[in-house]
């Protein structure tokens, strides 16, 4: 008992704590999906005050487009496709896609949306795993005190187009739901669940760049084969 009123003290002050960072600047505004999207919503962008007005503003951006993109019948219709043409044995044999039910992991992404924090890590490890291990973002941190949730992008490649930060929102929210891949950059972990579903939301966001993308070697083989 003691102890549930001293979380809902702590939220309580976080509320406060937001609300008056949020009076502070401008709000950034533009973190919840459009239309019938309109109550899911992350909850900020770069608590820390790291980035620059421009970088924020880019990141605050992609974040409407991933929460529409992941709500969208065209998004749903796509993974139970890709799903179910993925090959029998592979998937017998791989664990990340066992037990996959394409028809609830949208609907699990987006509760992972909803109250998320984007924030941003720099220092001499991200710019290391930047560099030798291409890390874009790292699944961040949940507080199991206030259940606060955060993905964290790495600050050294935050350079990087609307479709590619999309698709890092969707495989980061995709870990937060519980889908996981294999570890190391391997050829068939692009493959897996937060991978594919992240490759898919690029898809949706700039259509036009697909076809290059799917030629490259951060996309599944299987959508290539597919084509
Ligand atoms: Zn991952």
């Amino acid at each position: 008992m003691r102890r549930h009123l001293f979380a809902l003290a702590g939220a309580a002050l976080l509320a406060l704590a937001n609300s008056a960072a949020a009076a502070d600047k401008p709000a950034p505004g533009g973190l919840c999906g459009s239309g019938k999207n309109a109550a899911i919503c992350f909850a900020s962008v770069d608590r820390a005050g790291k980035l620059s007005a421009e970088d924020r503003a880019k990141l605050a951006a992609a974040a409407p487009v991933a929460i529409d993109i992941v709500s969208s019948r065209r998004f749903a219709a796509e993974l139970a496709a890709f799903h179910a043409a993925l090959p029998k044995r592979w998937v017998k044999e791989n664990r990340y896609w066992r037990g996959f039910d394409p028809a609830e992991a949208p609907a699990a992404i987006r509760a992972a949306f909803a109250g998320l924090h984007i924030d941003t890590r720099g220092g001499a490890k991200a710019r290391w795993s930047s560099e030798f291990s291409g890390n874009l973002a790292y699944e961040g941190s949940t507080d199991p005190r206030t259940g606060e949730r955060s993905i964290m992008l790495n600050r050294y490649r935050l350079d990087r187009p609307l479709d590619a930060l999309v698709a890092t929102y969707v495989h980061e929210a995709a870990h937060k739901a519980g889908y996981s891949h294999r570890p190391g950059q391997t050829r068939d972990q692009k493959c897996e669940p937060p991978y594919v579903m992240g490759q898919l939301a690029r898809k949706l966001a700039e259509p036009d760049k697909w076809a290059r993308f799917v030629a490259g070697k951060n996309a599944c083989r299987f959508w290539r084969e597919a084509s």
